[in-house]
């Protein structure tokens, strides 16, 4: 659409790149500093000047920092960070792009560049549809072996201070091949893996976005899953508080239960813990127990259990509701290939327990001890 002497294409544009650059928790927190987040949400009293709210009583604004977008239920208005800026100043839609586009150094000038969080900003889904075939089990190997090579020939320690603040010590996360880079490493790191592989298959791997820049930016701390020995899928970690979402991964699926490939060495009939989540699966690493752990979305895969036929597998889940329904799911999907599952409830989650409570492997192992025997009772009436 060529209007207007093309201005609102410009505009557009220019609405795209703020939204790529923007930081929305910090924008929205510059006008509600007293918002509370919940998870991926901000809960605050709304701040709009036609609405003209009383300031007392329910916050009624909600913001999506996901997806950036605002809503004020007791007035139901909402929109975009574009739209709140039009209503916070009482400008135009066009002056809020142009203005929003100058804070953010996006102001069109020659020599002018978004910032470098921004640059790294992974690709929007839409983005990603366009795309590629994913690599190929050898070349996602290779590329996930040398970027943990990478980042390890770089400085550990925030990342082992910030596994070492959860109980995990040093050793073990090394063990586990927990691998950590610092910020001020960014673009040396970036740069060595382009130096190893096109542009294409790290675009493929999901390391690099369109823009040719590595996205792990802001989640700098690696857990890589082992397959036969070689890394081949990582998950990352923000280390930082207040970055949402948390957690950013490269491409493709979680392969396989973390921590399973360790059981390799294990004796058959020894007592593997399954846990949900990278710290609780360490912290057992870490006090001397086997465990494997579900981490992120998607739960549990039938096929991940082959592995776990030859141990005697206790299911520690957090002691809730949640937890209690997970471990019935899990004790029939065992059940299915013909395995079974004990369980057992802890008075907190394995990482509270292990950091507060002095005889935390003690207690682990009699509450083991007990919902054994009730499995092997149980077997013993079939
Ligand atoms: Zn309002």
């Amino acid at each position: 659409m060529k209007t207007d002497a093309g201005a609102p294409a410009e505009l557009r544009e220019l609405r795209d790149e703020v939204k790529r650059g923007i930081d929305y928790r910090a924008f929205y927190l510059r006008y509600c500093p007293e918002a509370r987040q919940n998870g991926a949400r901000l809960q605050s009293l709304c701040p709009i000047p036609a609405h003209a709210h009383s300031g007392k009583g329910h916050p009624s604004l909600s913001i999506d920092l996901q997806q950036g977008l605002f809503n004020c239920f007791s007035r139901d208005e909402g929109g975009d960070a574009i739209t709140f800026y039009e209503l916070m100043h009482g400008v135009s839609y066009a002056r809020a792009v142009r203005e929003l586009a100058r804070d953010l150094g996006l102001d069109g000038r020659k020599g002018r560049r978004p910032s470098l969080a921004a640059r790294a900003a992974p690709d929007a889904a839409e983005v990603e549809g366009e795309s590629f075939e994913p690599l190929d089990a050898e070349q996602t190997a290779a590329v996930c072996s040398r970027f943990l090579e990478i980042c390890r020939a770089e400085e550990q320690l925030e990342g082992t201070a910030y596994l070492a603040r959860r109980g995990i010590d040093a050793g073990t996360a090394r063990r586990a091949g927990v691998t950590y880079f610092p910020r001020r490493a960014y673009r040396r790191v970036m740069r060595r893996m382009s130096g190893g592989f096109s542009v294409e298959t790290l675009r493929r791997a999901g390391l690099f976005n369109r823009r040719e820049h590595l996205t792990f930016y802001h989640h700098r701390l690696l857990f890589p899953f082992y397959v036969g020995g070689r890394p081949v899928y990582l998950q990352a970690r923000t280390t930082a508080a207040g970055v949402e979402p948390r957690w950013h991964n490269m491409r493709g699926h979680v392969p396989a239960l973390y921590n399973a490939d360790a059981l390799d060495k294990l004796p058959s009939g020894s007592v593997v813990y399954l846990v949900e989540g990278f710290t609780d699966t360490l912290t057992l690493l870490a006090h001397g127990f086997a465990g494997v752990g579900l981490v992120g979305a998607g739960g549990l895969k039938g096929e991940w259990l082959a592995p776990l036929g030859r141990f005697r597998v206790v299911a520690a889940l957090d002691p809730d509701a949640a937890g209690r329904r997970a471990a019935a799911r899990y004790r029939e999907l065992f059940h299915a290939r013909g395995l079974s599952l004990a369980a057992i409830e802890l008075p907190s989650d394995i990482n509270d327990l292990f950091r507060h409570h002095p005889a935390a492997a003690l207690e682990l192992e009699l509450l083991t001890e007990r919902a054994l025997e009730e499995v092997d009772g149980g077997q013993g009436v079939d």
